[in-house]
C-alpha cells in the first residue's frame, strides 16, 4: 500500500468511525440535532463506501455515470446538511437553510442531466460547496467565541473541520486543470481530508478521555477556589461563585442553584435578572426530578417538555437543562442546574460532571452552614458571658451600699426602740441618704447601659449651647484640689441635642477626671466649633493616673476598666464611658481617648452642630 493510499484509507476509517459514534447516539437519543449529525456523516460514509466498492482490489461496482452522479449528489448534500447543523447549533437566518436545500436539489439535478457537466455547472457546484462550507466554518467560530470550556473547544474543532473540508474541495477542483502536478494536489487534498475528518471527530464525537482532559483545567480552577468559598461574606456570594464555576466547567452559558426552603417546601432560585423564583419540585423539570429522585436529570428540550414553564425557561434561555441534587449526607440542600440554549452542547457524560460539581457545592455549603453555626454558638456564649458579667458587676456594686443601708437602718431601729424620745441621728440619716443616692445612681447607670445597647439614649432634642453647659457643670465640680478650667473663645457652640444626655456625658467625663486624679490637679475643659463649623468639639483633660496604651482601644466597651485601676481605690462598674459613647454616637458624633500614662488623660468628643448651630453668639 502506498503512503497515499494509506492516508486515504485512514481518512475513510476516521469518517466511518465518526458515523458509527453519532449514529449510535442518534438511535439512543433521536433528537433533531443528533439525527442531523448522523445524516451528515451518513452522507460521507456512503461516499466512502461507494469509493471503496469501486476500488480495483474490491471491484464490487464499476464506476458508472449513475454512481458518479449519486456520489456528487451526496457530496453536494454535505453543504446543505452542514447548514442544517448550523441551524441546530447557532442562530442563523432561517432562509439560508431553504436556499441551501434548493441549491442542493438544483445542482444535483444537473449531475443526472448532463453526461459531461458543463464548466459553468461545475463552477457553480464548487462555489456552492465551498461557500457554504466556509460560511459554516465562520459561524462555528462565532459560536465558539460565545461559549467556554468543552463546548468552546468542540465548536473550534467543528469550525476547523468545516474549513478544512471547504479547502479540500477547493484544491480538488483545479487538479484536472493542472496536469503534471496531480500527485502534489492529491497529497494536499488527502491531507486536508484527513485533517477535516479528525477535526470533525473531535468536534462531533469527542472521545471521553478528551472531554475529560478539556474539562480538567476548568474543574481544577473551580476546585482550587472551592476551599476559600465557605469564607465568603454571605451565602449569596458563595452561590454566585458556585454558579459561575459550574457554568465555566460545563461550558454552559448559565448555571443556577436553588436552595431548599424547609418552611415553604420550595427550591429557591434566583433568576438571571435577579428576581427570586420559588419552585415547588415536580417531576416535569429536570431540577424537580433531580430533587425528587436524588439523581442527576437531563432534558434536551425543557420547553417542549414543559409548556407551562415557558416564562421561567425563557428567562434562563434554557433549551437543554442538566440538574443534579446538592446533598450532603442525609441533608438535602438544593439543586444545581446548568442551562444551555442549545441542546447538543451537553452530552451524557456532562451529567457526571454536574453531579461532581453539585457534590462539591454540597461540601462548600455544608462548611458554610457549620461556620455560621459556630458563629451563632460563639454569639450565644458571648451573650451569656456578658449577662454573667453584668449580673456579677451589678450585684457586686449594689451590695456595698445596700449592706451599709441595711446596717444603718437596723441600728437606727434598735436605737428608736430603746430610746423612743432621743433626737434623730442626723449624721446617720445623711450617711443613709448618701448610700441610697449611690444605689439609685448605680441602678440608673445600669438602665442607661441597657438603653445605650438598644440605641435608645437620645430623647427630645433642643437647642443647647455646649459652652454654657460646660460652664454650669464646672460650677458644680470646681474645687481647690481640682480647679475647673474652662476654655472657650467666648462664642456659643449651639447644636440640636438632648440636653440631659449631653449634660450626663459632660458630667461623666468630668467625674472620671476628678476620680482618676487622686493627687489633685486641674480639670481642663475646652469647647470650640471645628474649622468648617460642622462639629462641636469638646475635650476634658486631667493630670491623673492616665490609661495604659493597651487599654485605650477598649475603654468604651461595656464593663471595661483599665488595668491600672484598683476596685478598692476607684469604685465603678466600667459602664460610664460605654454610656458616653452611646450618647455621642446616637447624636451622630464620636468619642475617643488619648493618654500619657501617669501624666493624665484627655477625652475628645465631637458632636454635629445643627445647620445654624455654628454661628457665634454672645
Ligand atoms: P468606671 O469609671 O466606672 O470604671 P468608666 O466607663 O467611666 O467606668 O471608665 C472605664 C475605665 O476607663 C475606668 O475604669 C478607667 O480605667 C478608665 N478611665 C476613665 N476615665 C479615666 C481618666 N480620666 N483617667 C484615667 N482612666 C480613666
Amino acid at each position: 500500500m502506498s503512503a497515499e493510499e494509506f492516508v486515504t484509507y485512514l481518512t475513510w476509517v476516521v469518517y466511518v468511525l465518526i458515523f458509527l459514534a453519532v449514529a449510535a447516539r442518534a438511535i439512543r437519543r433521536p433528537e433533531r440535532t443528533n439525527i442531523d449529525i448522523a445524516l451528515f456523516f451518513a452522507a460521507t460514509t456512503i461516499v466512502i463506501a461507494l469509493s471503496a466498492a469501486a476500488l480495483p482490489a474490491i471491484h464490487l461496482i464499476t464506476s458508472t455515470r449513475l454512481i458518479a452522479a449519486v456520489n456528487g449528489t451526496l457530496i453536494l448534500g454535505l453543504a446543505y446538511l452542514l447548514i442544517r447543523l448550523l441551524d441546530d447549533f447557532a442562530e442563523i437566518p432561517r432562509y439560508l437553510v431553504y436556499v441551501a436545500g434548493a441549491g442542493w436539489l438544483v445542482l444535483s439535478l444537473g449531475l443526472f442531466l448532463w453526461d459531461e457537466s458543463p464548466g459553468w455547472l461545475t463552477l457553480l457546484q464548487i462555489l456552492y460547496l465551498v461557500g457554504f462550507q466556509l460560511y459554516g466554518a465562520l459561524m462555528f467560530v462565532r459560536e465558539a467565541r460565545r461559549t467556554s470550556g468543552v463546548t468552546q473547544r468542540r465548536m473550534w474543532a467543528i469550525a476547523a473541520g468545516s474549513l478544512l473540508l471547504g479547502l479540500n474541495i477547493l484544491v480538488i477542483a483545479p487538479r484536472t486543470a493542472m496536469p503534471g502536478l496531480e500527485p502534489l494536489w492529491d497529497v494536499l487534498s488527502q491531507t486536508l481530508g484527513l485533517a477535516s475528518g479528525i477535526s470533525y471527530f473531535i468536534g462531533f464525537a469527542p472521545p471521553a478521555f478528551l472531554r475529560r482532559a478539556w474539562q480538567e483545567p476548568e474543574l481544577r480552577a473551580f476546585l482550587s477556589r472551592a476551599a476559600s468559598l465557605p469564607r465568603l461574606p454571605t451565602t449569596e456570594a458563595i452561590i454566585t461563585e458556585l454558579e459561575r464555576g459550574a457554568a465555566a466547567s460545563t461550558g454552559a452559558p448559565n448555571a443556577s442553584i436553588g436552595l431548599w426552603d424547609e418552611e415553604k417546601e420550595v427550591l429557591r432560585f434566583e433568576m438571571p435578572d435577579g428576581t427570586p423564583l420559588d419552585y415547588k419540585p415536580d417531576p416535569k423539570l429536570p431540577a424537580g426530578r433531580a430533587w425528587i429522585t436524588q439523581q442527576p436529570a437531563f432534558s434536551a428540550n425543557t420547553l417542549r417538555d414543559n409548556p407551562d414553564y415557558a416564562e421561567v425557561v425563557s428567562n434562563y434561555r434554557s433549551q437543554a437543562t442538566l440538574s443534579a441534587p446538592i446533598t450532603a449526607g442525609e441533608r438535602r440542600l438544593g439543586v444545581l442546574s446548568a442551562y444551555s440554549p442549545r441542546a447538543p452542547i451537553f452530552a451524557e457524560d456532562d451529567l457526571e460532571l454536574v453531579k461532581l460539581l453539585a457534590d462539591q457545592a454540597a461540601v462548600i455549603l455544608e462548611s458554610r452552614a457549620l461556620i455560621d453555626e459556630a458563629a451563632r454558638v460563639r454569639g450565644r456564649e458571648e451573650a451569656a458571658r456578658l449577662k454573667d458579667d453584668f449580673l456579677s458587676a451589678a450585684a457586686h456594686d449594689l451590695k456595698t451600699p445596700l449592706t451599709t443601708l441595711v446596717a444603718q437602718t437596723q441600728l437606727m431601729l434598735r436605737r428608736a426602740t430603746r430610746m423612743p424620745d432621743a433626737p434623730a441621728d442626723v449624721a446617720a440619716l445623711q450617711r443613709m441618704e448618701r448610700e441610697a443616692i449611690r444605689l439609685k445612681n448605680l441602678v440608673l447607670e445600669l438602665l442607661d447601659a441597657s438603653r445605650a445597647e438598644q440605641g435608645r439614649l437620645v430623647g427630645t432634642r433642643e437647642r443647647v449651647d455646649l459652652a454654657a453647659l460646660a460652664q454650669q457643670v464646672g460650677q458644680r465640680h470646681d474645687s481647690r484640689r481640682h480647679p475647673y478650667q474652662l476654655e472657650t473663645n467666648g462664642a456659643a457652640v449651639v447644636g440640636e441635642w438632648d440636653r440631659t444626655r449631653i449634660e450626663q456625658l459632660l458630667e461623666n467625663l468630668v467625674e472620671n477626671a476628678v476620680k482618676y486624679s487622686p493627687e489633685g490637679g486641674p480639670i481642663e475643659v475646652k469647647v470650640w466649633p471645628n474649622e468648617d463649623g460642622r462639629m462641636a468639639c469638646l475635650t476634658v483633660s486631667d493630670s491623673g493616673i492616665g490609661i495604659p496604651a493597651t487599654d485605650v482601644p477598649h475603654l468604651f466597651d461595656r464593663f471595661y476598666r483599665g488595668g491600672n485601676v484598683d476596685d478598692r481605690q476607684f469604685a465603678g462598674m466600667g459602664l460610664g464611658l460605654f454610656i458616653c459613647q452611646g450618647i455621642a454616637e446616637q447624636h451622630g458624633g464620636r468619642i475617643w481617648a488619648s493618654s500619657n500614662p501617669n501624666q493624665g488623660s484627655t477625652f475628645h468628643v465631637e458632636l454635629p452642630l445643627s445647620a445654624n448651630g455654628g454661628e457665634h453668639g454672645g
